[in-house]
């Protein structure tokens, strides 16, 4: 019969008397105990699980724990259950509630336990005596240390954060044989002795002798001469077993390392996978902080874990593994780094032969485009070729060259290796091959060899691989060396051991203004390659030689953009026979940003060059001006 209902919170604090001992027991709320399973009303022992040892703190509970190491109860809970093993327990207790008219139901109740992952044997939890380090006394350090340090990437900061504030105190003693033991030595009753004096004769002979002196010497060895201890009446002492947590051997690694070996502290980088904000990242912090009140580190970088193709866990049972040696083998050395490189390392990164195969090709594209730069240097003289005044397209080359490598060293900085890629591959690919190249391949292969035109694009380049090699160097260490053997300007015995300075005309130029320009340009330029293609497809020319090209805009400041740029240059930059500038754009069609026409030019074909040239410009042979020229003076 339902005589009343109210909520559980109100029976806090009210005390239960047990049924077969003599002992009050309180209720207590958790918030571990939940409704979706079982009643919502569980008993509580502070001395055997993680939960109920939690909630015993914050009643004031001891941690009661009437089962010994074997799993045997100990003599404190009477003559019938005590020396019976742990799971004999359950039957007796029943025995017991019954005889004492307690018991009002026994049911069966599957629910998960832990349990051994090798024997599958049942675990059980007890309240052992452990050392600890009160993370309390420096918790607010700490949480200030980490704001000090820069996390890469930025979340790291949260996480440590999170994880230090909530931080119970670091449990550092371990019942294990092996390891770097505990140096605390116990009086005849069993009370530690805290002296300074006692620790500072033990970490003496530890330097003497090393750690092995803990085993090698008896507990009253360890101690000073003539020490004495009146907890001790007999001189009798006891050494400590237990060993550290190996996470504090790893956590003083700063110490050891940087203080001792170097006298440098802290370190520039911490770098390891994001498991150890839990480890290595948080014990180095919590002792570099205790012992010199700052953090071991001054940067934190942390990466993902590399998963197979499908984003799986490499596992050997799988067979999803690839071995990087295999790997190396096939492709290379640099084709795994530019793939890590290349790789958002993070956060988890997947691996596969087809996800290598791409990075294979982009290794090709980047090293076909120095093959080529360094062939077209192979004339170039260090000493005596290079110019000092260029054109307004190798400005806008050497402005974009001059970003790509803004934006590497502050990728660089950031630890942001992809982006140094994408930034290099961009430039190479998109702006150098895709515009400039190919507007001088016809002055490096057509210009006459010494002509002051094609020395200035042979200094481009040449300022073009001088950076880039270094900015490639630390990713593709190897191919970035084989360049550098090739380079014109080889300085040094190793690429590696030039240091990286940018070069000096990048220094002196207006980058942003024909940044701007470079803008423009390539709005223009795309107009025209869309009328010259309609021409295309409607067979009229074949290639863009074959066009002469009209351009024109009703923007005044445009017009004064394209004005300002001869003809001559206009039809380099578009790869045309010939460009006309007009102020009129009546006849003109409107594109995107200018107005262009495109005419198929009646020109002659120059044998040699294939630009295309008025008939009345041309010299025997089918050869145009520069050409004939260029020929007659060889
Ligand atoms: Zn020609």
């Amino acid at each position: 019969m339902l005589k009343k209902e109210f909520k559980g919170a109100e029976l806090e604090g009210i005390t239960t008397k047990h049924p077969f001992y003599d002992r009050l027991s309180p209720i207590i709320l958790g918030e571990h105990v939940t409704e979706d399973s079982g009643t919502g009303c569980v008993h509580t022992a502070p001395g055997h699980g993680d939960d109920d040892f939690n909630v015993g703190i914050l009643y004031h509970l001891p941690p009661y724990c009437p089962v010994d190491e074997k799993g045997y109860y100990t003599e404190d809970v009477g003559p019938d259950l005590a020396h019976h093993f742990y799971e004999e327990g359950n039957a007796i207790v029943i025995e017991k509630l019954k005889q004492c008219h307690a018991l009002l139901k026994v049911s069966q109740f599957v629910h998960s336990y832990p349990h051994d992952w090798r024997t599958k044997k049942p675990l059980i939890y007890r309240a052992t005596p452990q050392w600890f380090a009160s993370i309390d006394k420096i918790r607010d350090v700490l949480l200030d240390e980490i704001k000090n340090v820069k996390w890469y990437p930025s979340w790291g900061e949260v996480r440590m954060h999170n994880m230090i504030k909530d931080r119970m105190d670091w449990c550092i003693s371990r019942q294990r044989n092996w390891g770097v033991p505990i140096p605390v030595i116990y009086n005849e009753d069993h009370s530690p002795i805290i002296e300074k004096e006692v620790f500072d004769h033990i970490v003496k002979l530890f330097y003497e002798k090393g750690p092995n002196v803990w085993h090698d010497l008896s507990a009253k060895e360890l101690l000073p001469d003539n020490y004495h201890n009146p907890l001790s009446p007999n001189d009798g002492f006891i050494k400590e077993t237990d060993i550290m947590d190996v996470w504090f051997d790893s956590g003083s690694s700063s110490l050891a390392v940087f203080e001792k070996a170097y006298h440098t502290y802290p370190a520039d980088l911490y770098l390891e996978g994001f498991d150890q904000y839990r480890g290595w990242f948080n014990s180095s912090l919590i002792i570099g902080t205790a012992i010199n009140g700052h953090a071991p580190y001054k940067n934190v970088v942390s990466h993902g874990f590399i998963l197979d193709g499908e984003g799986r866990k490499m596992s050997k049972s799988l067979k999803n593994t690839l071995d990087p040696n295999l790997l190396i083998q096939k492709y290379g050395a640099d084709i795994l780094r530019l793939w890590v490189a290349s790789s958002n390392y993070q956060e988890d990164i997947r691996i596969s032969e087809n996800i290598i195969q791409q990075a294979a090709e982009m290794y090709k594209n980047i090293r076909n485009k120095f093959k080529f730069m360094l062939g077209n240097l192979s004339d170039f003289n260090d000493n005596q070729n290079h110019v000092k005044t260029f054109t307004f397209l190798d400005s806008c080359i050497l402005a974009l060259l001059n970003k790509c490598i803004d934006q590497c060293m502050d990728a660089y900085r950031q630890y942001q290796f992809n982006t140094v890629l994408t930034s290099i591959v961009n430039f190479l690919t998109i702006h150098l091959s895709g515009f400039y190249l190919d507007v001088a391949k016809d002055i490096l292969y057509c210009d006459a060899k010494d002509s002051l035109r094609r020395r200035q694009v042979q200094t481009v380049i040449y300022h073009i691989v001088e950076s880039l090699v270094l900015l490639l160097a630390p990713i593709i260490p190897h191919t970035a060396e084989e360049i550098y053997d090739h380079f014109v300007g080889k300085k040094k015995e190793s690429v590696h051991l030039e240091k990286y300075k940018k070069v000096a005309v990048l220094q002196t130029l207006d980058c942003e203004k024909y940044l701007k320009d470079y803008e423009q340009l390539l709005m223009i330029r795309s107009d025209v390659l869309k009328a010259l293609e309609e021409k295309r497809s409607l067979k009229e020319i074949g290639s863009s030689l074959d066009a002469a090209v009209t351009i024109s805009s009703n923007n005044p400041e445009m017009l004064q953009f394209i004005k300002a740029i001869d003809e001559k240059t206009w039809q380099q930059i578009l790869i045309v026979s010939k460009v006309n500038i007009t102020e009129n754009t009546q006849n003109l069609d409107q594109y995107t940003t200018i107005s262009v026409r495109v005419a198929v030019y009646d020109g002659v074909k120059c044998e040699r060059c294939w630009n295309k040239v008025d008939r009345s410009e041309i010299h025997e042979g089918n050869l145009c001006d520069r050409c004939y020229h260029v020929l007659k003076d060889e």
